[in-house]
C-alpha cells in the first residue's frame, strides 16, 4: 500500500504536473486510513533545516570528498550563528513530529545530522555541541563499528569508526543513533533481498548493541530508489534522510527528507546563506 501511495510523484516529470507535486506530503497516510487521495495540502511545519555533516576536527586542505569535512573551528563558529540568529536546535524525533504528525512548533529549526559515525564526533563535534546544549542525530555502519571506513577511497585507515562502546556513550549525551546500513553500499545497485538486509539488519545489530529503538536511516551517497525507499519503510524506521538539498518540510514523505550539506569550503556568510536562503527542494536523486 505504501508502494503504490508513494510512486505517482516521483517520475513525475515536472512539465507534465500542473504543480509543484513535491510541496504536498501526507499521501502514505491517507494510503493508510484507505484513501485515495495522491495530493493533501501542503506541509505546513516550519522550514526545518537538517545539517548534514561527516568528520569534524582539523585537516589538511581535502583535494575531494569536500562536503565530508568541516573544520572544527568553523564547526564551532557555525554553532555559535544558529545562537546568534535565534535557531532552536531540536532533535530529530521532534522535527518529526512537527513535520509528520502536526506538533507545533515556533520559531526557526534545525537538526544536526553526522553521517558514518567517524570518531572525530566524540572528539571534536560533541564537546562543542555539549557547549551549546544542541542534541544531534548519528548515523551509523552496524558492520564497520570500530574499524576503518573501508569504503574511502583511502581505504579509511585515517578514518577510524567509533566502535559499539562508544556509542553507547553518547546516548547520554542527547545524541540519537540511527542506522547506515550494515556496509555502506549504493543500495540502488543490490538487489532487493541484499538491499532489506542492508536496511533491516543494521537496524536490528544496533538496537541489539545500543539497547535502545533505532528509528531513523540515512542512505549511504544519498542513493535511494522507490524500491528502496519502500524497504526502508517496510523495516520499520520511522523516517529517513536523504542528501537532496532543501527544508525538511519540502519532504514528499518521511522517507525522503532532505538536509543541507555543510561543506569544507563553507566559510560563516555560506553557511548562513544555506541554513538561511537554500530552502527550495533540489533533487539529488541516483
Ligand atoms: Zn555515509
Amino acid at each position: 500500500m505504501l508502494s503504490t501511495a508513494l510512486r505517482p510523484h516521483r517520475r513525475c516529470p515536472r512539465w507534465a504536473a500542473p504543480i509543484d507535486l513535491v510541496r504536498w506530503v501526507g499521501r502514505e497516510d491517507h494510503a493508510a486510513q484507505g484513501g485515495r487521495k495522491l495530493m493533501d495540502a501542503p506541509n505546513p511545519a516550519p522550514p526545518i533545516s537538517v545539517l548534514m555533516y561527516h568528520q569534524v576536527g582539523r585537516f589538511a586542505e581535502p583535494t575531494q570528498h569536500r562536503s565530508s569535512f568541516c573544520d572544527v573551528r568553523r564547526f564551532r563558529a557555525q554553532m555559535g550563528l544558529l545562537k546568534t540568529l535565534g535557531c532552536r536546535v531540536i532533535s530529530l524525533r521532534e522535527a518529526q513530529a512537527t513535520l509528520f504528525e502536526g506538533q507545533p512548533l515556533a520559531g526557526r529549526s534545525v537538526v544536526l545530522s553526522f553521517d558514518d559515525g567517524y570518531e572525530n564526533f566524540a572528539e571534536h563535534a560533541l564537546p562543542v555541541m555539549a557547549e551549546f546544549g544542541y542534541p544531534s542525530v548519528l548515523f551509523a555502519v552496524s558492520g564497520l563499528l570500530g574499524q576503518p571506513a573501508r569504503w574511502l577511497s583511502s581505504g579509511g585507515q585515517d578514518s577510524p569508526l567509533m566502535s559499539a562502546q562508544q556509542l553507547r556513550e553518547l546516548r547520554s549525551a542527547q545524541v540519537e543513533i540511527g542506522s547506515h546500513t550494515v556496509s555502506h553500499p549504493r543500495l540502488s545497485q543490490l538487489g532487493a533481498t541484499e538491499a532489506m538486509r542492508e536496511i533491516a539488519d543494521s537496524k536490528a545489530a544496533l538496537e541489539q548493541s545500543l539497547g535502545a529503538a533505532v528509528d531513523f536511516f540515512a542512505y549511504p551517497y544519498g542513493d535511494y530508489n522507490p524500491a528502496v525507499r519502500d524497504a526502508v519503510a517496510q523495516a520499520g524506521y520511522q523516517a529517513a534522510l536523504t542528501c537532496s538539498r532543501g527544508t525538511a518540510n519540502t519532504a514528499p514523505n518521511r522517507y525522503e527528507i532532505p538536509r543541507k550539506a555543510i561543506a569544507y569550503g563553507d566559510d560563516l556568510f555560506g553557511f548562513a546563506w544555506k541554513l538561511l536562503v537554500k530552502n527550495r527542494r533540489k533533487d539529488r536523486y541516483a
